[in-house]
């Protein structure tokens, strides 16, 4: 008989560790909500259809790893490159991104020349900044004290920038604020400000500007569906509308969870949950930290196509004030504006606008002048009211309470301090000997190729070394 596995939440890191996992383990997966896939949601609006959560798509390779074993993962998931994603938007210019080194220097000429320039060598070093991540950081867990202190962790940390901002960083290379403020951007795929958070997250600007930017066809939900498949087919049991209420420990180990339904047992536990909403679950005081930025969402379905990019960004003139204002719990007055509009690589599907405007992790900000900004940016995209069928506002409210996370903060503990970037909440319990954490709330961090990531890494870590398997 094979050991057992309850992975509580069925969020994409939940997803890819039942999946490592069930070559050994029994594993059962308790979700709170009826379907798989965390915020990667997918939303119905009338006809037409949203993906909520991850819009784009970046490292492929990261979620063929965890289906490899049980499919041929690129027929399982065929991502396809969207060759032109992000149009960025200023009031006077507009920059749209692409993997092509000359292409990218050609429009960033036309801003300022010098930053064009240096370019290639700004690309050499986020290449050489990913490969360390991905050394010392994304392959690994850490699971203990000692992997926190292990010398070579402490050599790759101190070549990867720790202590130098994004933005002084950027600043080494683009004297100009336009420019600047393009690459900052990437400080927000982990909810946090780029002129605080460490110049190691440059590494994230690698995936889109030298891997690039992917869709599937029918949208991201697409993911979480083939892992479903894919773990029914492992005989993993799937308890949906099942939230996990108690846990029952015994010592340093965790004898079982209580859900309405009954009583479970196993020999590991696996949360995908929020981090400090597991702690409060296990009775533990939820530690003050500073946490990442929230999301306030519109959903908006389209009468006809209108012409936008696949991802859109237009640009407040303010930004350094915009990251001020979010992490003193405020909204911008002026705020940055994302339009997602998939219909730009996908046209099979129905014209619909995903907008997204950063929002600060307090759920009692006031949304004052919110609806009239996205107004504002529907103008700036040339969309006009009767091209609108219908839409729908999903403020952080709707994060917190539909995924139960502290706050709505997409990805737990803000990385705006090198502690609170390289010292996230670890993958093992530090008293608890059968409980692991995997999800954007602990190491490595959230976004959907870097959760699928962990929760890989972390399930490969305990088949290797449990002694029950
Ligand atoms: C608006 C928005 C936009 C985003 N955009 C992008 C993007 O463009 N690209 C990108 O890569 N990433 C993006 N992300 C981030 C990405 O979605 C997340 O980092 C990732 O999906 C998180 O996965 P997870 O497994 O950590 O957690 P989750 O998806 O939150 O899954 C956790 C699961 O646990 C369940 N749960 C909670 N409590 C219990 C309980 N007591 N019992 C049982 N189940 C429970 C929840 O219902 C949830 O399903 C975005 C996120 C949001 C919200």
């Amino acid at each position: 008989m094979k050991p057992t596995a309850i992975v509580v939440g069925g969020g994409l890191g939940g997803l890819a560790t039942a999946l490592t996992l069930s070559t050994h383990y029994d594993v059962k997966i308790f979700e709170k909500n009826s379907w798989l896939g965390g915020k990667m949601q997918s939303i119905q609006l009338g006809e037409h259809t949203f993906d909520f959560g991850p819009n784009t798509l970046t490292m492929p390779r990261y979620f063929w790893d965890v289906l490899a074993p049980f499919v041929q993962p690129k027929e399982a998931l065929p991502f396809q490159r969207v060759e032109q994603p992000t149009a960025h938007h200023f009031k006077d210019a507009t920059i749209t991104f692409t993997t092509d080194v000359a292409e990218m220097q050609r429009q960033i000429a036309l801003i300022d020349p010098v930053s064009a320039e240096n370019y290639p060598a700004f690309i050499l070093e986020i290449t050489r900044l990913f490969h360390l991540s991905e050394k010392a950081f994304l392959n690994k867990t850490f699971f203990n004290v000692k992997d926190y202190t292990k010398a070579s962790l402490m050599k790759n940390l101190m070549a990867a920038r720790p202590f130098q901002t994004l933005d002084a960083f950027l600043g080494h290379y683009f004297p100009n604020r336009k420019i600047r403020q393009l690459f900052n951007r990437f400080a927000t795929y982990i909810g946090s400000s780029p002129y605080e958070t460490p110049a190691t997250f440059a590494m994230i600007a690698y995936f889109e500007l030298v891997e690039g930017t992917y869709f599937l066809e029918g949208g991201p939900p697409n993911i979480a569906a083939t892992f479903e498949r894919v773990l029914r087919e492992q005989g993993v049991k799937l308890h949906l509308n099942e939230p996990v209420l108690k846990f029952a420990m015994d010592g340093d180990t965790i004898r079982f969870c209580e859900t309405e339904k009954g009583r479970y047992e196993a020999d590991i536990f696996v949360s995908d949950m929020d981090y400090d909403v597991m702690q409060s679950l296990l009775g533990r005081k939820i530690p003050k930290r500073e946490l990442s930025t929230s999301a306030y969402v519109e959903l908006i379905a389209l009468k006809e196509p209108v012409d936008l990019h696949h991802h859109n960004l237009l640009f407040s003139n303010d930004y350094v004030a915009e990251f001020k204002t979010l992490r003193e719990g405020n909204y911008a007055r002026k705020p940055s504006v994302y339009g997602c509009y998939p219909y730009a690589s996908d046209s099979s599907r129905l014209p619909a606008l995903f907008v997204l405007i950063n929002a600060p992790a307090n759920l009692y900000a006031s949304q004052d002048g919110l609806v009239e900004q996205v107004d504002d940016a529907l103008q700036k995209w040339g969309i006009k009211e009767e091209q609108i069928v219908e839409r729908k506002a999903l403020p952080p409210h709707y994060i917190a309470d539909t995924f139960a996370v502290r706050q709505g903060a997409i990805y737990g503990q803000a990385s705006n301090t090198w502690k609170g970037s390289f010292f996230r909440p670890s993958n093992h319990d530090l008293k608890l000997d059968n409980l692991y954490y995997v999800g954007g709330t602990v190491h490595p961090g959230g976004g959907s190729p870097i959760v699928v990531k962990g929760g890989y890494e972390v399930a490969k870590r305990i088949i290797q070394e449990r002694q029950e398997v």
